[in-house]
């Protein structure tokens, strides 16, 4: 028995962007089997919470919302779910652990959602099996936040086990998608109005096709020819699976943005080294040399964490000097938590919070100068935004994202939401860009 008629669910999402692809696909789902989303937790009769492991304080917000939630359980019996990377990390222990929690389930395991909540809406405590197999039947019907941009997800797990991360124990070892499923995944979408398409997986460069062999490159290449696809990104690239190759394929396509997340981690190749990264910071900066030389005006961004243990001033220093070296486009800075089942949590976390909160602080000091000299060299300049929604402030003011994944505010006369417009640049802040309309693209279909 799996039908949820007349129920009606919240999903909060925490993490990163295979996350939000996740709860997109939870939410189809549960609507497939009748049930009906609600976007406030007064309204709701389950509340699932898709959960991200990969830092303390990622885990922590969990552990803070349920805390909110207790009142409503008490009050009216609310049947609270938790999905994601905690769930497939702590698994029963949750259940025992937080008794509000009425069933868990595993990332690999969305398939049987509608038949465990059918479970525990019959009163049973659940947790579901772990099984680790890609399962194309859950990708069917996704209910998809926006209507111009969507995540397409093409692998899954990692086989990397950097010393710091969580990801392989709580996302398994790689799992590919077939090319041919992802392909009419994005053959599907272009006549439903999507402009832009984001390939998503842990370490997407790594992928291949479980049958034919298709490689990462081959599959942006055939990607890039179906008609109607404006913009194609791809996230997350780890730079140690990063050739030539892909960045061949990226400066000869058409439709894959002048832009890359490529994480670094340090500026430290003894760090790096510590941190089982597979590359020193030479080699990473022979990559961004190499990209830069193919495609003059890519926009980077990337990942770094202060305080690995054992990480001395020196070696710190090293980070900041390597931003100054690069100039990324913008950063997400971390301090390094650890994390359950890692081989860093084994070592001795031995830089005090106050150093990791200062050198978090000078990162991000650094980087906001950086960004700002960057985004004034874009005054005065015509760029193309795709209009992702409109400001709540101002009726007239608008709010996308440029090839290179900038934030574009900008004024306009008419709705231009979900269509791209030309946006003259002329004035900036650190982290966005504004500007206003010069022209407008043809309506969505
Ligand atoms: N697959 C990507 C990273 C995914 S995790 C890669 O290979 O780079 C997203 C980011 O979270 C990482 O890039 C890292 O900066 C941060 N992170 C992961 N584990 C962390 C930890 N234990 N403490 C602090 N930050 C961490
Ligand atoms: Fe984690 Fe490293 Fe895999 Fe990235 S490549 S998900 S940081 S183990």
């Amino acid at each position: 028995m799996t039908h949820l008629t007349g129920i009606s669910f919240f999903l909060r999402t925490l993490g990163c962007q295979m996350n939000e692809n996740d709860s997109e696909r939870i939410a189809g789902l549960l609507v497939a089997a009748g049930a009906r989303k609600t976007e406030r937790v007064e309204d709701a009769q389950v509340v699932i919470v898709n959960t991200c492991a990969v830092r303390g304080k990622s885990e922590d917000k969990l552990f803070s919302f349920l805390g909110r939630l207790s009142p409503l359980k008490r009050e009216r019996g609310l049947v609270i779910g938790v999905a994601g990377c905690v769930a497939q990390l702590y698994r029963e222990t949750l259940l025992a652990k937080k008794p509000d929690v009425d069933f868990v389930v595993g990332p690999d395991n969305y398939h049987r959602l509608t038949e465990i909540l059918s479970q525990r809406l019959g009163e049973k405590k659940v947790a579901t099996a772990w099984s680790r197999e890609w399962n194309e039947d859950a990708r069917r019907s996704l209910l998809r936040e926006s209507p111009v941009s969507a995540y397409v997800t093409i692998m899954e797990g990692c086989d990397h086990f950097c010393a710091y991360c969580v990801v392989p124990y709580a996302r398994g070892r790689e799992k590919y998608r077939p090319v041919g499923a992802i392909l009419d995944e994005v053959r599907g979408l272009v006549p439903a109005g999507y402009k832009e398409i984001q390939l998503l997986g842990q370490n997407v460069n790594s992928y291949r096709d479980p049958e034919t062999g298709t490689s990462f490159p081959e599959l942006l290449e055939q990607a890039d020819k179906i008609p109607g696809v404006e913009w194609i990104r791809f996230i997350t690239s780890n730079p140690r699976n990063f050739g030539r190759e892909i960045a061949e394929t990226m400066a000869a396509s058409r439709h894959v943005c002048r832009q890359l997340h490529l994480p670094l981690q340090s500026g430290s190749s003894s760090i790096l080294k510590k941190m089982k990264r597979g590359y020193g910071r030479e080699e990473y900066l022979e990559k961004i040399a190499l990209l830069r030389a193919l495609m003059p005006e890519i926009c980077l961004s990337t990942d770094i964490i202060v305080g690995f243990p054992g990480e001395t001033e020196d070696e710190f220093r090293e980070t900041l000097s390597i931003l100054e070296d690069v100039e990324f486009a913008n950063i997400f800075s971390f301090r390094y938590s650890p994390r359950p089942q890692t081989q860093a949590a084994r070592l001795k976390d031995d830089v005090p919070f106050e150093v990791k909160r200062r050198r978090l602080l000078e990162v991000q000091e650094l980087q906001k100068s950086i960004q700002t000299r960057i985004h004034r060299s874009f005054i005065g300049r015509t760029i193309r935004v795709l209009c992702l929604g409109r400001s709540k402030k101002d009726s007239r003011a608008y709010s996308g994202r440029s090839e290179g994944y900038q934030v574009v505010n900008f004024s306009a006369q008419e709705d231009v939401v979900n269509r791209f417009v030309s946006v003259r640049i002329t004035d900036v802040g650190p982290y966005s860009l504004r500007g206003k309309i010069e022209e407008t693209g043809p309506s969505p279909a």
